[in-house]
């Protein structure tokens, strides 16, 4: 026997649609590219989202079809999404810290038909309008009086509020299938090119439901959020959703990422609910230490992307008084999998006991299965010491990835996540090491396998092997270990030349080490966690001895 209740689809636009009818006052506040502080509202929000879903009508956008945006976080990036998805099309958020092959191989593989613009990307911008056929259109987000002066291709480029001004806001949004791709997002894999992540309007709205939740993220229409993590980065952790759904402030900090922006605009604001990876709050942390100040407003603060280190925690908890939320998650779970938010029985908890809980990535949020495995396949026990490869399934988790003929990546209908982890009686788990071979800094992922190839076209080098090491600011950097030629003459500083121009400049390892040898497994392949084991360290240790490191300076993401 069927249920008797009505058959609403899950849709984006809905929650936008909430928005404007229950918090239609609410603020919506951004720094602005252009330098200034925007505010509106919700109503606002929804008015200038319809506006943009008939001019993306009147470029020709039809439904399913790409439309990419290379944006900060801001009001004009939160219309697009709405617009976008809202109408049907698929918004699609380019990463912009991508070496530009990669940019490029991108739009081409996902067949944008509109690049959306910061002006920040004005260079980017102007070099892919001579590599990209797919888009027909570029639009630069800000108003006439900022436009751009005449680029090469300049019948493509559209300037954003000429758009909006052009169109009225009388559009209703259609009611899709909530099965329907709503968004995409490309994560760069351990080999080979950068996989898209194709999210449905279903997944998203599940998502955002549960990633609301008190155990959550815990969000609510008292909260003022600020969402530090980028909207090009799995939609912020599905904040813009969230906020929407809950009728919460919301703070955009536009390009201004560093300690001293951040803080401002937290206490002018006075923002209640922040959102970032570790490297981005230690800007912060050491920036408030500097000019010994407090968080009058800040209550909690999600730290998730990587690994909250335990200092970080005791810092914003006992000097500061704000609670961290230590969440993980992937581009592939749209993101939120677990957070670490504690039971009735650890409440109570003090000190190091209470420590020890946050160390730990969290628990399942409803939605999200999980299991860790052996290499036999069978699950490991939830006791807290044994480790295994960690999976996850759920109604927000990727089956496949976009635009691809490869074989699903599920393991009889479960996503293996590459991190390895335990779990301990209370469902508490927690990241141990990680099977993938990628590189984690600031956030954002470093393909080894892309720099070792590069390194390996250099004459003189016969093996590369690239490892993650462990470091202060940006959790974890790329280390290239070579081996040269007999003979050879060849320096780490004139390898790294080589690199220069081939990798993204954030891509560059820190150091190279030149060895006499790497060791191999039976069937040939680098033994990488032999490697990590030796020089997981190099950069700790070689930044405590600074004096005479041979560590090349610490190069920092543009
Ligand atoms: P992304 O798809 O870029 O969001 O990266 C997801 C990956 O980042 C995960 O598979 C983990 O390897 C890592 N990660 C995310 N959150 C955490 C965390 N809290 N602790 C450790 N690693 C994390």
């Amino acid at each position: 026997m069927q249920g008797l209740m009505m058959q609403q689809p899950l849709l984006v636009a809905s929650l936008l649609m909430h928005a404007e009818r229950h918090h239609g006052e609410q603020e919506i506040v951004s720094r602005r590219v252009e330098g200034d502080i925007h505010r509106y509202r919700y109503r606002d929000l929804a008015q200038r989202a319809r506006r943009l879903a008939n001019g993306l009508a009147a470029l020709g956008i039809a439904p399913g079809e790409r439309v990419a945006t290379l944006a900060w976080n801001g009001y004009r990036h939160m219309e697009l999404y709405f617009a976008v998805s809202g109408s049907g099309a698929v918004l699609h958020t380019l990463n912009p810290r991508l070496h530009i092959d990669q940019v490029s191989y991108i739009i081409e593989h996902a067949e944008d038909r509109v690049v959306f613009f910061d002006l920040s990307f004005l260079p980017l911008i102007e070099s892919l309008m001579k590599r990209v056929k797919s888009p027909k259109c570029f639009v630069a987000m800000t108003d006439r009086a900022h436009m751009p002066k005449a680029l090469g291709h300049a019948d493509a480029l559209l300037c954003y509020e000429d758009l909006i001004d052009r169109h009225d806001d009388a559009f209703d949004w259609p009611m899709l299938d909530e099965n329907d791709a709503s968004s995409l997002c490309y994560t760069s894999g351990t080999t080979g090119n950068p996989k898209g992540v194709l999210y449905s309007h279903r997944s998203t709205v599940l998502h955002t439901y549960a990633a609301a939740l008190p155990d959550s993220l815990n969000c609510s229409a008292r909260d003022v959020i600020l969402p530090v993590v980028p909207m090009f980065h799995v939609n912020a952790w599905g904040l813009p959703y969230i906020a929407c759904m809950v009728g919460a402030k919301l703070v955009f900090p536009g390009p201004a990422l560093d300690g001293k922006s951040l803080y401002e605009l937290i206490e002018a604001e006075q923002v209640t609910l922040s959102a970032g990876v570790p490297t981005v709050w230690q800007g912060l942390l050491s920036h408030v230490a500097e000019r010994g100040g407090t968080f009058s407003s800040m209550r909690r603060t999600v730290i998730g992307g990587a690994a909250c280190p335990t200092a970080m925690t005791s810092k914003f908890q006992e000097c500061y008084q704000v609670e961290v939320l230590h969440a993980w998650g992937m581009t592939e779970l749209s993101p939120v999998g677990t957070v670490c938010s504690f039971k009735g029985h650890q409440s109570a908890l003090s000190g190091e006991h209470r420590y020890a809980v946050q160390a730990k990535q969290g628990r399942s949020v409803f939605g999200i299965d999980m299991k860790i495995v052996g290499p036999d396949g069978a699950e490991v026990p939830w006791d807290g010491h044994a480790t295994g490869d960690l999976l996850v399934r759920g109604p927000w988790v990727a089956r496949q990835y976009f635009g691809t003929d490869d074989p699903p990546p599920l393991q009889d209908g479960w996503f293996p996540t590459g991190d390895v982890a335990k779990i301990d009686a209370d469902g508490f788990m927690q990241i141990t090491d990680r099977s993938k071979d990628v590189i984690k800094s600031g956030g954002e992922w470093i393909s080894s396998a892309d720099i070792e190839n590069v390194a390996s076209r250099h004459p003189e080098v016969t093996m590369a092997a690239c490892i993650a090491a462990r470091h202060p600011k940006w959790d974890e950097r790329p280390l290239l270990l070579i081996v040269t030629r007999p003979g050879s003459t060849l320096t780490g500083s004139e390898l790294l030349a080589f690199l220069d121009g081939k990798i993204a400049k954030w891509w560059r390892p820190d150091a190279v080490v030149l060895v006499e040898s790497i060791p191999l497994g039976a069937t040939g392949k680098v033994l990488k966690h032999r490697l990590r084991e030796q020089y997981a360290n190099y950069y700790v240790t070689a930044l405590t001895e600074r004096s005479g490191s041979s560590a090349a300076s610490i190069t920092q993401h543009e």
